[in-house]
């Protein structure tokens, strides 16, 4: 796996009556390798990362978080920060320093006067759905309910609604934050616009964030699922999808897929293993219109496999989590993408043919209607002029596989990366380094930079993908 070459990931070993003197200030939990639940609640969901930090400081509220960073500063601690623990690449983890986990913070407090919703900072997606679920309510977010909001609203956050409402970030008004001094500040475009506008795409790289307050907009029921073809009609498919969805109106979406039919009830077995391409929509508003956009592709080529239908918002964000629980080896690569040529559709489909696992799969994710209408430099996030954040990941339970299903996606990657838009969204990458990351951000890191040299000049947050600060 690349490594991560901007810092050196080093941490001073802090002796176990400090910790012990420490842990009684925490209203949460204090977990060190004496502990019986230390293995477990070490691993994040890739099951590729196995790391093993000096503590785990599972916080209960602010003043945790507040004690927890002025501890790890003032011993000299590498600190990592965990949200839902879903990075790509175990972000929410470190080697020999400290975890600064925020998973028992995961309150929400929906406001209907003002349409919002208060998310704390270990929420995961399924938390904030089933909260505005109840009043047909929703936040932009991703496709698993069971992912962080933080890493993912951190870094941009595209899923489901994106065409509809925009990015996660397009829909945050305000955020808590424990900056790296210890202090509280928060960020809004009222308040510290600079870091407001740093943390809509800039990751892990500021400070912690206690809770986010965001606006929510229509959802209840849409009209929603997935439809499958077979890889045989692979290309005919993917232009079809191509010309529809680059001028579809903003309440439709849906993604592309490349995946293998999984062998489980829910699926009729004669497609059981099957290598095909598929679609997965939902459709906000009204129903009649949205069916209309669906039988479009109805109409085009009958689907093999038709599970499109009503369906509560919610439903739809936790459909697929049960085949992807914690712990599978993941390896991920990802691009941005403006345009499928003839020669991508082509290569595209020719590694679906490939796909080396069960569980390994290809997204293309659309970005466009209304996450364009926010400009490139209005946020962190950049790519306001992609169509598409495209992801590889070769998945697999078996650790023995680890090598198999990460040559696919390196190959399939390399093989596309000349036709995608150069730079990646950094929530789907692993470590891969500064030019990536950089790529990513493009004109915007440098700003980037130097907010971070404002707020964390001595990169104490660098467990992420790194912005480092200027000088
Ligand atoms: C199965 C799966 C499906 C996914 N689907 C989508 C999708 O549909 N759309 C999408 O946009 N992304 C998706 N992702 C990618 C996801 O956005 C990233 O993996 C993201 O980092 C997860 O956030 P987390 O809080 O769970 O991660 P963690 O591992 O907990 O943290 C990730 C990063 O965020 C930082 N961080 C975490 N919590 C905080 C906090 N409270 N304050 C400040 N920094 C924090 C950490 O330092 C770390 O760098 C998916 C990932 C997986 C594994």
């Amino acid at each position: 796996m690349e490594t991560l070459t901007v810092e050196p990931r080093t941490s001073v070993k802090v002796d176990e009556k400090k910790i012990q003197e420490f842990a009684v200030m925490i209203r949460g939990q204090v977990i060190t390798k004496n502990d019986k639940s230390y293995d477990e609640e070490r691993k994040v969901y890739n099951g590729m990362i196995d790391r093993y930090p000096e503590m785990i400081i599972k916080c209960r509220d602010v003043a945790d978080v507040i004690n927890s960073v002025n501890f790890a500063r003032e011993n000299k601690m590498l600190t990592a920060v965990r949200g839902g623990g879903h990075n790509a690449g175990g972000l929410g983890v470190c080697d020999k320093g400290v975890v600064i986990d925020l998973s028992l913070m995961r309150g929400t407090r929906v406001d209907l006067k003002n349409n919002t919703i208060r998310a704390e900072g270990g929420c995961l997606l399924g938390d904030i759905d089933h909260a505005t679920q109840q009043f047909n309510k929703a936040v932009p977010t991703g496709i698993l309910s069971t992912t962080g909001i933080a890493g993912l609203g951190l870094g941009g956050g595209l899923g489901h609604l994106s065409r509809a409402y925009g990015l996660t970030i397009d829909n945050m008004l305000e955020a808590d934050v424990v900056l790296a001094n210890g202090k509280l500040v928060t960020a809004s475009e009222k308040e510290n616009a600079d870091l407001f506008w740093a943390i809509r795409g800039g990751g892990g790289n500021f400070g912690i964030v206690t809770s986010f307050l965001f606006k929510m907009s229509d959802a209840g029921t849409v009209y929603g699922g997935p439809m499958l073809w077979h890889l045989s009609d692979g290309e005919e498919m993917m232009r079809f999808y191509r010309d529809y969805i680059l001028k579809a109106p903003n309440s439709v979406y849906c993604y592309f897929a490349l995946l293998t039919v999984p062998p489980v009830p829910i699926f009729p077995q004669e497609l059981h293993l099957k290598k095909m391409c598929g679609v997965v929509w939902c459709n906000v508003g009204d129903l009649d219109k949205s069916k209309k956009a669906v039988d479009e592709f109805r109409k085009f080529k009958t689907p093999a496999l038709d599970y499109a239908g009503p369906i509560p918002f919610s439903g739809l964000q936790s459909l697929f989590d049960g085949l992807y629980p914690k712990g599978l080896q993941w390896y991920w690569k990802a691009d941005f993408v403006k345009e499928l040529t003839e020669t991508s559709i082509r290569l595209n489909i020719n590694y679906g043919h490939k796909l080396p696992s069960t569980h390994s799969t290809m997204h293309l994710y659309p970005i466009n209607g209304a996450c364009h209408q926010v400009k490139k430099n209005e946020t962190a996030f950049r790519y306001r002029d992609a169509n598409w954040a495209q992801v590889i990941v070769g998945v697999d339970p078996e650790p023995a596989n680890r090598e198999k299903i990460s040559q696919w996606a390196k190959e399939y990657w390399e093989a596309m990366h000349p036709h995608s838009a150069g730079g990646a969204y950094i929530n789907f990458m692993m470590e891969e380094g500064q030019d990536r990351i950089k790529a990513s951000y493009g004109e915007n890191y440098e700003k980037l930079s130097k907010i971070k040299a404002k707020y964390d000049p001595e990169n104490f947050f660098r467990v992420n993908q790194n912005v480092t600060p200027a000088k």
